[in-house]
């Protein structure tokens, strides 16, 4: 099965000049659902991790499943204002402007070693702020795992340091 065949492009698609890249049909068919959250479960066995983060909203999408999968827990990254109880918070910028990323302050205990799963690396910046919510409650970000890359923005420049896996690059 080749996982790029259930990703659709959508030109001009939020704004004139970029080319959306939909996930949906992906989650849409349950064989590639499957297989892809099959692929970022292997990747994580290798790391022993105990939490699966999420940034709103794909990432929930890709990190449940494999949360699931492993048996152990996920904590959702939200937007600013959506979260109920005590927060921790960081500004970021997007590739269509700018927002502020927030985790609860108990998602995360100190030492714990934690996978991030999001849809797509675009510029970086979500998986960026991603991880600096983790490190600040003291979280060891072990991966980074996303279907799809774009990588003519470059966005694994901005996280050199940690380990990636991107299951299609576009
Ligand atoms: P970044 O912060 O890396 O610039 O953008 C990545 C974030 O924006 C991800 O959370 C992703 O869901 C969303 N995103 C940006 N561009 C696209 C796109 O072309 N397709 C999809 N599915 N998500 C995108």
């Amino acid at each position: 099965m080749n996982l790029k065949d259930y990703i659709a492009s959508i030109p001009d698609y939020p704004a004139k000049g970029v080319i959306f890249r939909d996930i949906s049909p992906l989650m849409g068919d349950g064989a590639a659902y499957r297989e892809a959250t099959k692929q970022i479960v292997d990747y994580a066995k290798e790391k022993q991790v105990d939490m699966v983060v999420g940034p709103e909203a794909r990432g929930f999408i890709i990190g449940c499943p494999v949360a699931y999968e492993l048996g152990i827990g996920f904590a959702p990254a939200r937007k600013k204002g959506k979260l109920p109880r005590e927060t921790i918070e960081v500004d970021y910028g997007l590739e269509y402007g700018e927002a502020t990323l927030t985790l609860h302050k108990d998602a995360i205990q100190p030492g714990q070693r934690v996978l991030i799963c999001d849809d797509l690396l675009a510029t970086g910046g979500t998986i960026e702020a991603t991880i600096q919510l983790i490190e600040n409650l003291g979280g060891v970000v072990v991966g980074c795992a996303f279907l799809v890359e774009l990588t003519d923005l470059h966005g694994r420049d901005k996280i050199k340091d940690y380990d990636i896996l991107a299951l299609m690059d576009f």
